[in-house]
């Protein structure tokens, strides 16, 4: 018999209605003589709907109480999945993230997974019963409190899972058909890719794709264990997210395999910054210092007359007031004459294997910046991505024009976008 892990995204569950569409899904994977494990998201918008109830009653929540609500999402739409299933002549059992043994650090609100005990899923399993389990969530080691993986960390809870219970495959399922050649909502010609490498898929999700968490993707690399991201909405196909994409498959998309963008990040500019070693370092530390992550960084060269530069670099908007805050405090050490953000930028990131063995991407991608009249603020690169910002206003002219630089655009609209508000 084989073991298949499943996870249902909120806008799969947004209501009664999708909960018993889900059940019915689940129940024919049974029928089907699987043993299920599925995961679950919270309904709809429920996260983010507890998140401003949260700061209606103070600014800063702290992280223990914030975990504690959040996960309450999870745990409403894990138990009427259980009774929907129930409802169609099934045994399913829900357990928490604490129950399954999803076992983390204590970093609040982006715990990292340290270990998996599954035991009770396993023993429901074997009692033949369907186990339900709330994404996103589990329980500290050192504390025993409650914490939660990220925004998005359903799909790191599945995939953690599936490796533990050894599954022989991760099914994601979203409001997509699958991974596709760039966000359907902006190039509504996009491509749904058959398959994408770990690697490729790394560097999209890290670039911005919202479709698979980043750690979902880092965990499935190191365990080698196959996602296919697909739709509840649909019996299509999706994508394969696999170690090697099949010879010969999907050869036209060869060099390029898809675009990411993103809006969510901002630029600090910190001008007159003196050209002496040790600066940078600095100025570096003291941001990491306060575990903001940054992205891109580009520095200057100095101007010979005064020995000043301007240094640069994104960051999450998120973390904007937290670090002016932070180099302000470090100014009169450093010398520097002035701090600029700018919160209209936008990244788009062009991400494919076959960039190694093909020369000339960069020219194409500037080529065709230049065409749509986008002006390229900052640029970095991987072996496998070229990543540049831009203003956030060119931002989706920018992806538009890019995936028809490398001939990605699909003849039929492939992409049927089914449910989620966007939020
Ligand atoms: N419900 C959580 C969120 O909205 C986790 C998830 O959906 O994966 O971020
Ligand atoms: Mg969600």
């Amino acid at each position: 018999m084989g073991l298949i892990v499943q996870k249902y995204g909120g806008s799969s569950v947004a209501d009664a209605d999708g909960i018993k569409r889900v059940a019915a899904r689940i129940a024919a994977a049974k029928r089907a003589g699987q043993q299920v494990v599925v995961v679950v998201s919270a309904m709809g918008d429920t996260t983010d709907n507890l998140i401003d109830l949260a700061n209606q009653v103070t600014p800063i929540p702290t992280g223990r109480e914030l975990d504690m609500l959040l996960t309450a999402g999870e745990r409403i739409s894990m138990a009427l999945l259980a009774m929907a299933i129930g409802n169609l002549g099934f045994e399913a059992r829900s357990f928490t993230g604490s129950q399954a043994g999803i076992i983390t650090d204590s970093s609040h609100g982006r715990a990292r997974v340290i270990d998996v005990t599954p035991g009770r899923i396993t023993e429901a399993l074997n009692d033949g019963a369907i186990a339900i389990v709330a994404g996103f969530q589990g329980i500290s080691q050192d504390t025993k409190d409650v914490t939660t993986l990220g925004r998005g960390g359903s799909d790191t809870t599945a995939v953690a899972l599936a490796a533990a219970l050894e599954a022989d495959v991760c099914e994601i399922y979203t409001d997509v058909d699958g991974v596709f050649s760039a966000d359907p909502r902006v190039v509504p010609t996009a491509r749904k890719l058959k398959s994408v490498t770990y690697e490729e898929m790394l560097e999209l999700a890290a670039s911005g794709a919202k479709v698979l968490h980043l750690r979902c993707v880092e965990y499935a690399r190191r365990f080698d264990l196959p996602i296919h991201v697909r739709s509840s909405f649909s019996n299509l196909e999706g994508t394969w997210v696999v170690k090697d994409r099949p010879e010969g498959a999907d050869m036209e998309q060869a060099i390029i395999s898809g675009i990411a963008h993103d809006k969510s990040e901002a630029k600090i500019t910190i001008v007159g910054v003196p050209d002496r070693t040790g600066v940078a370092a600095r100025i570096f530390q003291s941001i990491a210092d306060a575990d903001i992550n940054i992205d891109m960084i580009v520095q200057n060269v100095s101007a010979a007359d005064t020995g000043l530069t301007d240094i640069s670099f994104t960051l999450p908007k998120t973390e904007g007031s937290n670090a002016t805050t932070i180099l302000k405090k470090i100014q009169g050490e450093i010398g520097y004459l002035s701090i600029q953000y700018d919160d209209q930028i936008g990244k788009l990131s062009l991400v494919g294997a076959g960039m190694r063995s093909h020369p000339g991407v960069t020219a194409t991608f500037f080529a065709a910046m230049a065409d749509a009249g986008v002006n390229i603020e900052m640029i970095s690169t991987s072996e496998i991505r070229i990543s540049i910002v831009c203003r956030q206003a060119d931002l989706d002219s920018a992806v538009r024009a890019a995936h028809s630089a490398f001939d990605l655009d699909s003849d039929q609209i492939e992409a049927v976008v089914y449910g989620g508000t966007g939020r």
